[in-house]
């Protein structure tokens, strides 16, 4: 019996709306399920407009693209996150300034941010880590001071809110995944959601392979062409359907994650008195959407050796992010600045699992084998 570090959770319905999917005769996207899934999103969490894509990543490149992102232009995003947070806009040709995590938490450090900032600066990308919610407020008034966009990546943000407001609102434009690995999956999948009015109509043509085709279908135009640039970002139904059975189910499977979390946040608060252990942070006006939770060990060795001890336990605990302005790719192209927050994260954060159908006997079976590695 060996404990993954994740497991997707399938609710059951997720066969019988693919069959109905099927059945419909219509399988290619923007059909009937992709529009509950996109209503959902734009009812419950208040985005203006909500468009499916086939990840988070492609939601990222319709971003760069909407935002008309070019050669010279700069944009800021955290070192401690996933490559396509910063890939979308090198594809646009952008220069990516990276900026640094906070001390207390992996999300950035909105301190930093204004010095970063300069006349061809474009946009500002911020990444929900754990789902726990960016200091919006200090982020969205630099924004306006400096006439940039904000795109929220909410990979992991779904269901989690900033002072009342859920995550993927609150920016110009914001983007949330489906993957496997996060709370609500359809295996890969995304979506792009559009709060500036200003993108609306340019956002259905870019995902749309760049033709007016959204439009001729609901019969506000007699024909439909090449318009715009786009791509093919849209999902089929049959990835929708999928993503629906996930949907329905959203609050159950929120209450699951989060009674996890809490356990694991209760069970394993004492390690806070070892030197240099730390638990996972809630800064005030955020909230916890049970993503992942994580502990910062004292070193990159004391991290080594507790993924080995649980290993032998039959428990697989991972670490996360590398760097990115020092990555293979982007090492030679990072100005000389060091990042030591988002180093300390990459080297000492590390992932405990956490997923739907972890049983209780599971996870006192690892909280026992943290415990005993710590001689606590
Ligand atoms: C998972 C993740 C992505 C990528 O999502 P895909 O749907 O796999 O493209 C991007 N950014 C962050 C912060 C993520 O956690």
């Amino acid at each position: 019996m060996k404990i993954p570090f994740n497991k997707p959770f399938l609710t059951g319905d997720e066969i019988n709306y693919i069959k109905h999917a099927v059945n419909l005769g219509k399988i290619s996207g923007n059909g009937n399920y992709t529009k509950k899934c996109q209503t959902f999103f734009e009812s419950k969490y208040g985005i203006k407009k909500a468009l499916l894509t086939t990840s988070c990543t492609d939601a990222l490149e319709m971003a760069a693209l909407l935002l008309r992102i070019k050669p010279g232009d700069e944009v800021i995003v955290p070192s401690f996150t996933f490559v396509s947070t910063a890939n979308a806009f090198v594809l646009r040709g952008a220069k990516i300034v990276f900026i640094d995590s906070k001390s207390t938490h992996p999300n950035l450090d909105e301190t930093k941010l204004e010095a970063l900032i300069n006349s061809k600066t474009k946009a500002i990308v911020v990444v929900h880590y754990a789902g726990v919610a960016c200091e919006m407020d200090t982020i969205m008034q630099l924004s306006q001071k400096y006439d940039l966009f904000v795109i929220e990546d909410a990979a992991q943000g779904i269901d989690s809110f900033y002072k009342g407001r859920p995550l993927g609102s609150i920016g110009h434009l914001s983007t949330f995944s489906f993957h496997e690995t996060k709370n609500i999956i359809s295996g890969e999948g995304g979506l792009l959601g559009i709060n500036d009015e200003r993108f609306l109509h340019r956002s259905e043509i870019i995902w749309e392979k760049g033709t007016n085709r959204a439009a001729f279908f609901r019969g506000e135009i007699d024909k439909y062409g090449w318009v715009d640039l786009g791509s093919s970002f849209l999902p089929s139904e049959i990835i929708a359907a999928f993503l629906w059975a996930q949907i329905e189910h959203i609050n159950s499977i929120q209450s699951r994650r989060k009674q996890i979390w809490n356990r694991y946040f209760e069970e394993l608060n004492h390690l806070e008195q070892i030197h240099n252990i730390n638990l996972p942070q809630l800064p005030q006006n955020t909230t916890n959407n049970g993503h992942l939770f994580y502990l910062i060990c004292e070193t990159l060795n004391q991290r080594t050796q507790l993924i080995e001890f649980l290993k032998k336990k039959n428990i697989h605990a991972v670490f996360h992010y590398l760097s990115l302005h020092d990555s293979p790719f982007f090492k030679e192209k990072h100005d000389s600045r060091s990042l030591l927050n988002s180093d300390k994260y990459s080297n000492r954060l590390l992932r405990l699992p956490l997923y739907y159908e972890l049983s209780e006997a599971e996870q006192s079976h690892i909280i026992s084998s943290v415990n005993q590695f710590f001689n606590v």
